[in-house]
This record gives C-alpha cells, sequence and structure tokens, in this order.
C-alpha cells in the first residue's frame, strides 16, 4: 500500500513520548563535559525557566576572537528499545550585530553531533574533541535572535527537535560545539515516540516504538474472534507515534458474537438472537417458531412441536408437518380411478408441500393387503400434484386409499404424516386382458394383428365397445407411443419402419370401463432389401411365436407368482423381472457395470463438480479406497455446504477406480430424504473423489454405543421408521442394497438417519480384509447380517434387505451392541438354521422385536415387505402407549431365543466393581462405593432413588442396572442351544 496515504490517516490513539534525559528534571548540576577547559567556555548556571522552575543550563559567549571551537558533552544516554530517538533543545542566540565587542568570526548558529558507544567510556580525551569520531546531526540555527538588554540577554527561546538514528550500540552522548555564538542552552530533552497499545478493529495490539517512517505491528484477535483472511491482524505505527489504519487480515466475531463499543469487543448475542456464521453481521433475532435460551447462540432451536428440514438453512423459520388432505374424491372409470383432493387447511409454514397415497385392497372379506399391482400416475409418492390415476383395478373390489400430506419436515418431527382416508369399490367387471395377440400379415410399413376376445365370466355385464391398440418402436430412447381404436378382434397397423420391431399391448372396453392392457408382444415389419426379405419372413414367424411364447410366459409368470404369494405379494418375491407384470410406476435402477463403459454410467448419474469449489478440512475417517474427509462445497451462485468427500488413493488400478465411481453411478441415481444424497464426484482431478452431503453424526453403529441409553423408544424408532423408509425407495427401484447394517446408516445433526454404502468392492471375492465380511463361495458376505437363503446360495433380494433390517433393529434397540455378541460366525449359521433367533434387546418394546422376529422368518415371501415396515413403525409412532409393553423373556412364533450372553448373572461376579464394568456401567463403580452398595446382598436392594442420589441421572442407565439385577439365573445353561 501507499505510505504516503498512510501518513494522511487519522490517527487512532496519541502517540506517547518515552523521555531518556530531560535537563529541566535534573535537580543537581548536570556536570556535562566542557573542552577545551578554561574560562569563559561553556558555563554551567541556574536560572528559571517561563514557568519559574528552577532550571540548568549551559551558556558561552565568546564572540570576539575568531576560531573558537567549543564543545559541550553531554552524560552516556542509554537508547533503551528505540532505534531513533529525538533531541529538543531549548536555546536562545544574541544577534551579532547587536553586540558592541562582537568581531567577525561571531556566529548565531552551533553544531550538534552525537557518538555511539556500547558503555559509558567517555573521559575528558575521548571521544576526541574532532568532528570524526562524531556524528554531525545538524547545524542549529535560531529562528529568533535576542539582544542584549537591561537584565542580560532578553530573546525569545527557540525549540528544535532533531532526530537522530538509526542506534544500535546500547547508548550514546550528544555534543554542542559553538564556534563562536552567544547563546545559551535551557533545556534539552532526549526521548523515542512509542505508538501506545490498542484495541482496534477487535484486534489487540502491543505498544510499538516508532520507527523510521512506519512501522507493522502483528495483532491477536480479541476474545471472541478469529482472522478472516488467515492473516494475522497488522496496523502501521507511523514516525509521529500514531497508529494508523488500515490493517490487513481483519479479525471478525466468531458465529454466536457480534462485534460491539466500537469494534473493540465480540459480545455473546442476547437471549432470543443469533448469529450463525462467523462474520460482521450482527446478531439476529430467531427465526418465526425458534428460541435461543442462553447467550451466544450460533442457532436457534425450534420450539417444541416445531421443526427444521435437514436442507433449511438455520436462520429458516421452524414450521409443523402439514395437516391432513381434505375432501379425497375418486372418479372410477373401469379398471381406472382418478383421485383428487383439496389442500391441507395448515401447510405448516412451509412451501415445500407434497402427497405420498398409500393403498391397500380388500377382496372376498378376507384380510386387506397393500395394492401391489395397480399403476400409478404419475406415481405414488412426492406428488406436488392433487390428483392421481391408478389404473389396474379389479372389479368387485374395496380399495382403500389413504393420502398422506407431507412437507420437509414430516420426517423430522417423527410422528408420521396426517392422511385422509377413501374407500372406493369397484362394482362392474371390466373386461381381462386381451390374449393371444398374433400377426396375421406384414408388409415393410403395417402389421395386421388378431386377438381372442376376453372370455365370460368376465364379462357379465356387456358386450366389448372396443378395443385400444398401443404400439411403439423398441429400443428407441424416446418411442413414439400410438394408438389405435377398433371395434372387432383384429388392427391394421400402418405407416411402420421396414425391418423395424414393435411393441404391442391391446385392451378392451365394455360399459364398464377399459380393462387392463396385455403384456407387450414384439412383431416386426418385412425389411426393404429383398436379399433379407426372405430370412425376415423366418424372423418374423419366429417372432410372432416370440410373442406368443411371450404372452403365455406372462400368463405363467403371474399365474405362479399369484398362487405361490397370493395377490399381495410384491414382484420382488417372483424370479421374472417384474416388468412383466401389470404397472410398475417407479423408475428402476440402473446396474452401472451393465454399461459397457463404466466411466458412462459415472457421467449419466453423477455430476462433475469443479475441484476448486471444494475445500477439504479434516479427515473424519477411513473408506475402503482411501480417507473419507469433511470439507466445504460452494457452488458459484449456491450456499456454501458441508460435504463428506471420499477419496481414491494414489496407485490404484482402473479396476479400482471403476469400483470406487461405481458407488457413485449407484447414489446418483437415489433422490430420497432417507439415502445419503450425492453431490458429484470429481474425476478429472488428483485424487478422485466422491462427494456427499455431510452426516454430523457419522455411523448409527458408533454414535449409538457413544450415547448408550440415551434416546427414548419413540426417538430409536423414528430413526427405524427413517431407515425403513429409505430402504422401502430402493426396494421399489429394485435395487438390493445386501449390506444393511448399522455401520452402513449414517445420521445427520437432526438425528435424521440415511442409508449409505452402496460401494460393491467389498463383496469381491479378492477384496476388502475386512472380518466383518467372510469369504463364502462367490463372494464375500456379513454373516450376521445376511438372511439364510443368502449365504446358502447367494439369493440376495429385497426380502434378504428385510432380513438385514431386522438386524439393524437390533442393533438400534441395543443401542449398537454387536448382533451375536461374540459366538461365531459358524455358531450364528448354525443357531439360525435350528431357528434360534435374537432375544429382544433390554426394554426393548414388544411390538418392535415381533417385527423383528417377523423380518427373520426362515420363509423369506413370509417377511414383510418394507412398506408394511413402515406402515407397523408409523402405527406405533402414532400410538406410543404401544411402546411401554416391554418384551419379556417370552418366546416369539416358532423362534426360539437365543440367551443373552451380554448380561452374565450378577451373581457370577466377584465384586460390585465387576459386574459394573461387564456391563458398562463402570464409571459408576466410586458411587456405589462411597453410598455402601458394596455386597450384592446390599446391591439387590437399591432403587431407582439410590441411583438418582449416586448421579446415575440417565434413564437408560438406570434401567440397565436395574433390569441386570431383576435378570433370572438360568436353571439349566445347557437347555440355552447349540449356540453355546
Ligand atoms: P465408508 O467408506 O462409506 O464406509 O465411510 C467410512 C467412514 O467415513 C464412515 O464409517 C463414517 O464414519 C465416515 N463417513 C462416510 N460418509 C460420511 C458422510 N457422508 N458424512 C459423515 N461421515 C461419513
Amino acid at each position: 500500500m501507499d505510505l504516503r496515504l498512510l501518513l494522511l490517516w487519522i490517527p487512532l490513539s496519541l502517540a506517547l513520548e518515552v523521555t531518556l534525559m530531560n535537563t529541566k528534571q535534573e535537580t543537581s548540576d548536570l556536570k556535562w563535559t566542557v573542552y577545551p577547559k578554561a574560562d569563559g567556555q561553556w558555563d554551567e548556571t541556574s536560572g528559571l525557566d517561563e514557568e519559574m522552575t528552577p532550571v540548568r543550563t549551559y551558556e558561552i559567549c565568546k564572540v570576539n576572537l575568531p576560531g573558537q571551537n567549543n564543545w559541550l558533552r553531554t552524560n552516556y544516554i542509554r537508547r533503551s528499545p528505540a532505534r531513533y530517538v529525538y533531541v529538543e533543545i531549548t536555546f536562545t542566540v544574541v544577534e551579532c550585530a547587536s553586540l558592541e565587542h562582537a568581531g567577525r568570526s561571531c556566529k548565531e548558529t552551533f553544531n550538534l553531533y552525537y557518538y555511539q558507544s556500547s558503555t559509558d567510556l567517555a573521559n575528558d580525551h575521548f571521544p576526541p574533541w574532532l568532528e570524526n569520531p562524531w556524528v554531525k546531526v545538524d547545524t542549529v540555527a535560531a529562528d529568533f535572535l535576542g539582544r542584549p538588554g537591561g537584565r542580560g540577554v532578553s530573546a525569545r527561546p527557540n525549540v528544535k527537535t532533531l532526530r537522530i538514528g538509526p542506534l544500535t550500540g546500547a547508548g550514546f552522548y550528544l555534543a554542542f560545539q559553538d564556534q563562536g555564538a552567544c547563546m545559551a542552552l535551557l533545556a534539552v530533552r532526549v526521548f523515542y515516540r512509542l505508538c501506545p497499545a490498542v484495541v482496534a478493529s477487535l484486534a489487540r495490539f502491543p505498544g510499538t516504538v516508532s520507527e523510521g517512517l512506519v512501522v507493522s505491528a502483528e495483532g491477536s484477535c480479541v476474545e471472541g474472534a478469529e482472522g478472516s483472511l488467515g492473516r494475522r491482524p497488522t496496523m502501521y505505527c507511523r514516525e509521529d507515534g500514531e497508529w494508523a489504519k488500515p490493517a490487513a487480515g481483519e479479525c471478525v466475531c466468531v458465529a454466536g458474537r457480534e462485534e460491539k463499543d466500537g469494534r473493540t469487543k465480540c459480545m455473546a448475542c442476547p437471549v432470543g438472537t443469533f448469529k450463525p456464521d462467523v462474520g460482521e453481521m450482527p446478531c439476529q433475532p430467531c427465526p418465526l417458531n425458534s428460541h435461543s435460551s442462553a447467550p451466544g447462540a450460533t442457532v436457534c432451536g425450534c420450539k417444541l412441536g416445531y421443526y427444521r428440514a435437514p436442507g433449511d438453512a438455520p436462520t429458516a423459520p421452524c414450521s409443523t408437518p402439514p395437516s391432513a388432505p381434505r375432501s379425497i374424491v375418486a372418479h372410477v372409470n373401469g379398471s381406472t380411478a382418478d383421485l383428487d383432493w383439496s389442500e391441507p387447511l395448515d401447510s405448516g409454514g412451509r412451501g415445500d408441500l407434497y402427497y405420498e397415497v398409500q393403498c391397500m385392497e380388500c377382496a372376498g372379506g378376507g384380510p386387506c393387503s397393500p395394492c401391489t399391482r395397480l399403476s400409478f400416475f404419475p406415481r405414488p409418492n412426492r406428488l406436488v400434484e392433487r390428483k392421481l390415476r391408478v389404473s389396474g383395478l379389479r372389479p368387485r373390489v374395496t380399495y382403500n386409499f389413504r393420502v398422506l400430506a407431507l412437507n420437509g419436515v414430516t420426517e423430522r418431527s417423527g410422528v408420521g404424516a396426517m392422511g385422509e382416508e377413501l374407500n372406493v369399490t369397484t362394482n362392474r367387471d371390466v373386461p381381462l386382458p386381451v390374449t393371444g395377440i398374433q400377426q396375421t400379415a406384414a408388409s415393410e410399413n403395417s402389421l395386421t394383428l388378431r386377438w381372442i376376445p376376453p372370455q365370460p365370466p368376465s364379462l357379465s355385464r356387456g358386450n366389448i365397445l372396443d378395443y385400444e391398440v398401443k404400439y411403439y418402436e423398441k429400443d428407441q430412447e424416446k418411442p413414439l407411443m400410438m394408438f389405435l381404436k377398433t371395434t372387432g378382434s383384429e388392427a391394421h397397423l400402418v405407416g411402420l419402419r421396414a425391418g423395424a420391431v414393435y411393441v404391442v399391448q391391446v385392451r378392451a372396453r365394455t360399459e364398464a370401463g377399459y380393462g387392463a392392457f396385455s403384456g407387450d408382444t414384439l412383431f416386426q415389419t418385412l425389411s426393404q432389401d429383398p436379399e433379407r426379405a426372405q430370412p425376415q419372413v423366418g424372423l418374423i414367424a419366429g417372432t410372432a411365436g416370440v410373442g406368443i411364447i411371450l404372452v403365455i410366459a406372462v400368463i405363467i409368470v403371474a399365474v405362479v407368482c399369484v398362487r405361490k404369494h397370493g395377490v399381495n405379494k410384491d414382484s420382488e418375491y417372483c424370479d421374472k423381472p417384474p416388468q412383466y407384470l401389470i404397472g410398475h410406476s417407479t423408475k428402476l435402477y440402473i446396474d452401472p457395470f451393465t454399461y459397457e463403459d463404466p466411466n458412462e454410467a459415472v457421467r449419466e448419474f453423477a455430476k462433475e463438480i469443479d475441484v476448486s469449489y471444494v475445500k477439504i478440512e479434516e479427515v473424519i475417517g477411513a473408506g475402503e479406497f482411501g480417507e473419507v474427509c469433511r470439507g466445504r462445497l460452494k457452488v458459484p451462485g449456491k450456499k456454501e455446504n458441508y460435504v463428506a468427500i471420499k477419496t481414491l488413493k494414489g496407485g490404484y488400478t482402473e479396476r479400482q477406480r471403476r469400483e470406487f465411481l461405481s458407488e457413485a453411478s449407484i447414489m446418483g441415481q437415489f433422490q430420497h430424504p432417507n439415502i445419503i444424497h450425492l453431490e458429484g464426484v470429481i474425476t478429472n482431478n488428483c485424487p478422485v473423489m466422491i462427494i456427499t452431503e455431510y452426516m454430523e453424526n457419522g455411523a448409527l453403529d458408533s454414535f449409538l454405543r457413544q450415547n448408550d441409553g440415551q434416546f427414548t423408544p419413540i426417538q430409536l424408532v423414528g430413526m427405524l421408521r427413517g431407515i425403513a423408509s429409505g430402504m422401502r425407495y430402493l426396494s421399489e427401484m429394485n435395487y438390493v442394497h445386501r449390506d444393511l447394517a448399522a455401520r452402513n446408516i449414517l445420521v445427520n445433526s437432526n438425528l435424521v438417519c440415511k442409508v449409505s454404502d452402496f460401494g460393491l468392492s467389498r463383496f469381491l471375492q479378492e477384496g476388502s480384509t475386512d472380518p466383518t465380511y467372510t469369504s463364502c463361495l462367490g463372494g464375500k458376505i456379513p454373516i450376521r447380517w445376511t438372511a439364510p437363503e443368502a449365504i446358502a446360495f447367494r439369493k440376495f433380494t429385497s426380502a434378504s434387505d428385510v432380513w438385514g433390517y431386522g438386524i439393524v433393529m437390533w442393533e438400534v434397540m441395543s443401542f449398537g451392541e454387536r448382533p451375536y455378541w461374540d459366538m461365531s460366525n459358524q455358531d450364528v449359521i448354525n443357531a439360525i438354521e435350528q431357528d434360534y433367533r435374537l432375544p429382544a434387546p433390554p426394554d426393548c418394546p414388544s411390538a418392535l422385536h415381533q417385527l423383528m422376529l417377523d423380518c427373520w422368518q426362515r420363509d423369506r415371501a413370509a417377511r414383510p415387505r418394507f412398506s408394511e415396515i413402515v406402515s407397523s413403525l408409523d402405527k406405533l409412532i402414532r400410538n406410543p402407549a404401544s411402546l411401554k409393553i416391554t418384551a419379556a423373556r417370552e418366546q416369539h412364533g416358532t423362534s426360539q431365543p437365543l440367551l443373552d450372553q451380554r448380561t452374565p448373572h450378577y451373581s457370577s461376579f466377584a465384586t460390585v466393581g465387576e459386574w459394573l464394568q461387564a456391563i458398562k456401567m463402570g464409571r459408576y463403580e466410586e458411587g456405589f462405593r462411597s453410598a455402601g452398595f458394596t455386597t450384592f446382598g446390599r446391591v439387590r436392594q437399591i432403587t431407582a432413588e439410590d441411583l438418582l442420589r449416586m448421579g446415575v441421572t440417565l434413564a437408560g442407565h438406570q434401567k440397565k442396572i436395574l433390569s441386570s439385577l431383576q435378570q433370572i439365573l438360568p436353571a439349566d445353561k445347557a437347555s440355552a442351544g447349540p449356540c453355546y
């Protein structure tokens, strides 16, 4: 910066002058050294200054003889820390012309010198009385000259200040050389200047000796402030001892504090206000429905019953889930129903309202089951519009539609969404799907098709009015759908492309409306190339055959599925891909390894992020391929966010790079509040990185272990509900996770749980060395979390994910305990084979343990689906009293419980201390001892009040201790099963 400008700035504080020598303050003779030593030389006299204070002065008046060389040397002056000092001389000089006896050599000036030395070494001869070795400061001339008067010399005193330096020795002498002047030295003051210690711009600067032109001084931020540019704050101390701004590297108040008193303090934000970030902005009042109860808040917590969504800024108001939607109406037309409804009265104070439609079908007086074979348009969840078309309804069935209103805080509130129900009964027959579509003729641009009209009994009401034929060209990225209506059971499709394969579906309409479309049937037009025309005929015939076979296959698959699992079972339990069944409205997951070039999958599903937008801050974990770090992502025009950054360590092979990035290609296909969100990838730079949202509380298993006993059952169920909702979404996308476990669930600061870990590498045979994953034929398997059919013959389905989910439930309800404790993997496999199952964790609500046991059914078709798990958990959340019933050690269903190995009976311990250590309550050992609970005889009598008095304040810990004491000694351990 321009230092000349600096000198013009307004000073922040007044300069300090530190005096090194002042003749005015001397109370006795100065006894300076004069040369030559003769009368009439420099003469020390006493006098009074203008304030009538006695002072020591030196006078001389040798004006009549030429060749004067009269020296007067001060005593030794220590320079202290100063490199430059100032000499202020007060003196009078008599005008030569006014002196009668003055010769031509009379002078009106004198010279000032200095001599540096490290000690006081001067004497009468040293330093020599010569210009060299002295350093000349200046020849000093008087501004005002005096004249001899009645009472001696009357003259106005001159005051001159001269700077000397740079000084390096410990001290110096000054010398005044007279060469024939008539003058008096009235006072000599030597000082240096100091910019005083100051607090400015939220930084504290120490007292700084002024030097030369300007000196830069480094300061330190005041309490509650930090450097904004990562540099130490700096100010400039001017030559005149005054501070000048600006400072480089400003200090700013940290989050929760604001600047006060002219930028000298950072004060905590008062109660009711907050400041979310470091910076100059002041504290702001808490947003609507939030409050801060202590000074210094960086965020205002939501008032009871109000929430913020995970993506809400801390400055956003808190809001509530919406009330239920109103006035649901259904317009039924044959196998189709159009539902619409009105907005909820209360949107919860948010603008991100959306709806979810759940459907149960109740046929023939039997129990109702979820609708699995209906199509929903545009989709059954995340609906922004207030209408939905449902197709594929069957006649004489009652459908129960429940429309739920949700918004960004519904998940967070943990109480489930408010819904409104409507029952719709279809009472008239719609036609059965058309079957047996055949080709009767084909040309280069047309196809003639015929089919079998649907037969009674489903046609008890009315004849077929017409058919609708839907057809489009196969393997087109965005095929053009074409429709044709015909009254007979045949159609002539024209305007087709030569040699192209067409997908055809047909549906019939009666008075009751349209029936469902037939399955996909493929037909091909003739090729234009005459040479290829012949074989095409064969192909067409073959294709027609394939078409028929497909139709038959569809029927067989559908029949097998329906027979095997009843109408309410999801396609995930069938071995055929679901697109042959009626209606599937959700987008399906695409395996990135089906791409010829997996990099293509990365480009399709993951955004490339510019490396300059990412700032890595600290390592937070170790991933399969490299470190996992926390950092910040600032995309221009968007809010800065914390992110997690997975890196691929150097020296990787192309295959490892592909496997590493496959996780991003998978994650990038998912958009759900309970699935970890992919921000993007960095593949153009080294190291290669995957960037995801940051989850403050890390992995669920360790988070629960750190907070053992500190969450209520309703909070735990809220977490489980989130995980189930994420898994429901994955299963709807036909994605099978294969490694559902608490270690692969991440938790954010709002306790929202998200499914993560979509990497595949650890399943690969020669991949990881993690002992959790055991090598089995065909890959690695986390035995304790895996369903028996997946271990035995690698049958991984959403139903095997449900098994894993049951284990996650157990992990959550036992605050991160290891499933099956210390049992070996082989013992676990044997125990499961013999129908032993994990017992309820301590204090686990029975309903939850029952749900776990349902997830662990040997027959995978009998396990609940994720949508059913979500509904069951929602019911429990809506009825918290149901969570009060805890599982005793009773036997559930057909499964036998394993004996809980974690809490051996207290009587098997030698001391109370050992027992407390074993149940992980060792921290209270001292409390037990000082309260006198040193024997089991006494400990058995302990009450919750005693525990409170001893400082066991956490309800979870009290329960743990009391339930361990209530544990019944097993009569015969050998009867507990083969796991011992
Ligand atoms: P992973 O490779 O996904 O198993 O990650 C290894 C560890 O890094 C996890 O156990 C977490 O502790 C941490 N981690 C991974 N992803 C995140 C995230 N998005 N937010 C916070 N921590 C994470």
